[in-house]
């Protein structure tokens, strides 16, 4: 099957996306990337009549660094962020994070902005975002907002994106020097999409002690308060995180997400 005909723009700055967005309606989708959207067309599961591509606006394209924090805009490629052609502010765990999504054909047009947008909970942003304590900078119609990613993914494929809204960049504090990260994922095959997903972070200058349950069934499970779990990653407390991730009920699902989060917890110590 090919993607039904749909009307082509190449706005050159937010606000020229904005209020194409805004004038092509409920048909007019924004296109980063396309690794998600692009097999999306062409199952006809979207049939826009507008595409508005994000990919020439300068502000999209570009990583901005302070003291504190790195924004990354939302059209950065994975590949820019595994070759270290932009600033990493988590002094390599963004780095590791993106050289294994998918394979290199992916990461080279696939963008942090359209993995966060899509949120499919399989997907390795949505979870390591929320790890970081991200921010998500939205424009729109209204004016720009900014929304933790902790709250800005809602759901299997949700966010709290509005119509005619996009994403422009995430804003990811900068890790003390002490900070240590931990991720695991489970693919069945190299360069899948993950069956599990778990993450800790351990920051204690900065007084951060996260963990992560990703691939669950809707929004990635954040576990605000690790201390005592990034002191004692048992398999016990590792259940319990994937209890109360609403996993609980699949006891094969519930086994391979405490261990990738077992894993990534242990992966603090190396
Ligand atoms: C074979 C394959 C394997 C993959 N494996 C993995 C994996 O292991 N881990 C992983 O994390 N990902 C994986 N991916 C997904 C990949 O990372 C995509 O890059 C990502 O999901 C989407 O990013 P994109 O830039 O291509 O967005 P697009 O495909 O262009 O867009 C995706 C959705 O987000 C919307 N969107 C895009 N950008 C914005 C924006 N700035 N503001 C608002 N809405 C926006 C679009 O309208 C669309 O609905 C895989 C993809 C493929 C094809």
């Amino acid at each position: 099957m090919k993607a039904t005909a749909f009307g082509y723009a190449r706005p050159r700055d937010v606000s020229e996306a904005v209020t194409l967005l805004a004038e092509g309606g409920e048909g007019a989708k924004p296109a980063a990337g396309t690794q998600s959207l692009g097999p999306m067309l062409n199952l006809r599961l979207v049939q826009p009549t507008l595409l508005v591509d994000l990919r020439h606006i300068d502000e999209l394209g570009a990583a901005t660094e302070t003291p504190d924090a790195v924004t990354f805009g939302a059209c950065v490629t994975h590949a820019s962020i595994e070759d270290g052609r932009v600033p990493d502010p988590t002094r390599g765990f963004m780095r590791e994070i993106a050289s294994n999504i998918a394979y290199r054909a992916v990461r080279n047009r696939g963008t942090i902005g359209g993995s966060l947008a899509h949120a499919d909970p399989a997907a390795d942003w949505p979870s390591a975002l929320v790890l970081l304590s991200a921010v998500a900078i939205v424009a729109g119609p209204g004016g720009r907002r900014e929304i933790p990613v902790e709250r800005f993914v809602t759901g299997l494929f949700e966010t709290t994106l509005k119509a005619g809204e996009i994403l422009v960049a995430v804003r990811v504090p900068r890790l003390s020097a002490r900070a240590r990260c931990g991720y695991w994922k489970f693919c069945r095959k190299m360069g899948e999409f993950p069956q599990a997903i778990g993450g800790a972070l351990d920051d204690p200058e900065r007084g951060a002690a996260r963990a992560v349950m990703g691939a669950v069934r809707g929004a990635p499970y954040v576990v605000a308060d690790a201390r005592a779990l990034l002191h004692k990653p048992d398999d016990a407390a590792c259940g319990a995180v994937a209890d109360a991730a609403g996993i609980g009920d699949d006891v094969y699902a519930r086994q391979l997400h405490a261990v990738a989060l077992k894993r990534a917890v242990n992966r603090l110590t190396q």
